[in-house]
């Protein structure tokens, strides 16, 4: 099974890449951005800062310098603004951006933090079933991807995805 659904601190991952929920200046901020920060040290905080910035939707790539990964791909969820600004396709963009920056540069294992549920309010059911998805549908229709990590902080976030997954499993081919 390509997709695994784990409790836990996305910073200890030993996969070829983690997701970063960002926000537009890609300057670091709080939840999953700080730990990743922290975790990776300051060189990560320069690299960023020659990035400029990242528009909601889409994803950038850095090194992972301290970190297990190697990689930390940077992307920007929409803040919930009660589901009419274009919050789900946006979502959504996070996910296929990041999973196509992914192969573009040989990233074969993938982890993703629950993207825009946590400061920026996303309803986390809903946001789950877009997660899960993007990436089977992803999976299904390109190659270069072997697994892909959901690291949930709590209990409610795994579950949110454990039943998204399993409603979506009997057709997804895995
Ligand atoms: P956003 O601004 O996109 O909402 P947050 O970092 O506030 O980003 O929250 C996104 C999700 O990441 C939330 O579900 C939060 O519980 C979770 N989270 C926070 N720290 C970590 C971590 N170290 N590893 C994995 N998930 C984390």
């Amino acid at each position: 099974m390509p997709i695994q659904i784990l409790r836990g601190d996305i910073t200890r991952l030993d996969v070829d890449a983690i997701v970063n929920a960002a926000n537009e200046s890609l300057l670091g901020g709080g939840g999953v951005d700080g730990a990743i920060h922290r975790a990776a040290g300051p060189e990560l905080l320069e690299e960023c800062r020659k990035l400029g910035g990242c528009p909601t939707g889409e994803a950038r790539i850095t090194g992972g310098y301290r970190l297990p990964a190697r990689h930390v791909i940077h992307t920007v969820g929409p803040v919930w603004r009660g589901g009419t600004r274009n919050e789900p396709a946006l979502l959504a963009s996070c996910y296929r951006s990041s999973l196509a920056l992914a192969v573009e540069n040989g990233v074969h294992t993938i982890a993703f933090p629950a993207i825009s549920t946590g400061v920026f309010g996303y309803p986390i059911a809903e946001a789950a079933a877009i997660a899960i998805g993007e990436v089977v549908r992803f999976l299904r229709e390109q190659g270069g991807i072997d697994r892909v990590v959901f690291v949930c902080f709590n209990e409610e976030v795994e579950e949110a995805h454990r039943r998204s997954l399993e409603r979506l499993l009997p057709d997804s081919g895995f």
